[in-house]
């Protein structure tokens, strides 16, 4: 097996036709217009709501702010329980809430968090759920749906992995009161930078929209402690760009997705992570698991290895959040209760899965693998 000449990364953002940026930026100049809900931040919103069929969405500058918000939304306080499996903003926008996140396991199939497992958390501080849909794989949203209604307590998504997303031929964002969608360049759907929240509750969208604004009603009156939250001209005029090619790429990645399964599906110590049959796919990342007995060699060692060929994989989600020294001295961080979530950090390994990278280096990656055994 040869190395490739050129660096294959995990991802490679979509970059829209340069001339019809330029165009959008014609007419922001025009407009002299370039931030606070602009005419480009009015269309985007508008036609990301139809997109993903929202029926309420707000705009935001990133993901983290908008996930923030959400918190600040719902005036959660206390106890929120939450996966240690994620990218560190989903726990840090809760200590920035003066929340205390509560670490709960994960499902061993789908690495989202275990609904069996959240009721024994849940104490007289609980105020919410916080669960990630991480890869795009749904978290079980009926039954934490029952959870938290039994405990009358709220659900917020982590939905940054999982734009486009379908459960039971619903949008994704349709389960829970809040979800957050990131429009970070890694992202399928991207703005630059960027983010949103969908949610159900029409009542909520005031007070979202004014905490995003420093809590700005009108020049006289400010009602809320807000932050500034808000998305650029810039930003939206990208999204205005890369939206329609969304479907598209979406498509490429989906037949990268095949490939990539045709050949390592059905090797020993190799599980392909694959949605449920009730969801469907987001084409955020391809992801797998290694066994290392099974396999012959650790997912370290593909990591490492897999560098020497000039690919590079990433170990999303190693380490575990609640492995960070500012959250390793909670009592739910305690590896002990975090079982099946402490054997994955070590044996997941997102493979290189963007719409540009041609079906034949994708075959020459899973060769490369497979000749490691
Ligand atoms: C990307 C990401 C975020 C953060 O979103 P930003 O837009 O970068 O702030 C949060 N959670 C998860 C799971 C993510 O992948």
């Amino acid at each position: 097996m040869i190395a490739f000449d050129t660096p294959i990364l995990v991802t490679r953002p979509i970059f829209p036709d340069i001339n019809g940026y330029k165009k959008q930026l014609d007419a922001i100049w025009e407009s002299q217009w370039l931030s606070n809900n602009g005419p480009k931040h009015k269309a985007l919103e508008a036609q990301l709501q139809r997109f993903i069929n929202a029926p309420n969405l707000s705009l935001f500058n990133n993901g983290t702010v908008a996930l923030q918000t959400a918190i600040q939304s719902l005036r959660l306080q206390g106890e929120v329980i939450t996966t240690p499996f994620s990218f560190p903003a989903t726990t840090h926008v809760l200590t920035w809430n003066g929340i205390q996140p509560v670490f709960c396991d994960i499902h061993p199939q789908t690495l989202t968090l275990d609904p069996a497992k959240i009721e024994s958390l849940i104490t007289a501080k609980t105020s919410a759920i916080l669960g990630v849909h991480v890869y795009g794989i749904p978290c079980h949203v009926q039954e934490i749906e029952e959870v938290a209604s039994r405990h009358g307590l709220r659900v917020v998504y982590d939905a940054a992995h999982a734009f486009t997303t379908k459960v039971n031929g619903l949008e994704i964002a349709q389960y829970g009161d809040i979800s957050m969608f990131s429009f970070h360049p890694t992202k399928l759907f991207h703005t630059g930078e960027g983010g949103a929240l969908v949610y159900n509750d029409s009542n909520l969208k005031e007070r979202i929209d004014y905490l995003k604004n420093f809590g700005i009603k009108n020049e006289n009156e400010v009602i809320l402690p807000g932050i500034n939250g808000k998305m650029s001209e810039l930003q939206a005029a990208m999204g205005l760009e890369v939206l329609p090619l969304v479907e598209q790429e979406k498509y490429k990645r989906s037949k990268i997705r095949e490939v990539y399964t045709r050949f390592l599906s059905q090797v020993p110590g190799i599980t392909v992570l694959a949605v449920e049959d009730n969801a469907s796919q987001s084409e955020q990342y391809f992801c797998i698991r290694i066994d290392a007995k099974a396999f012959g060699l650790s997912r370290n060692d593909v990591y490492e290895k897999l560098k020497t060929f000039n690919v590079f994989s990433r170990k999303y989600f190693y380490p575990l959040i609640s492995n960070y020294p500012c959250y390793s001295n909670i009592a739910s961080a305690n590896p002990a209760y975090l079982p099946v979530a402490s054997q994955a950090e070590h044996e997941v390994l997102c493979l290189p899965f963007y719409g540009a990278l041609p079906l034949e280096y994708v075959e020459r990656i899973c060769k490369i693998i497979l000749s490691f055994r």
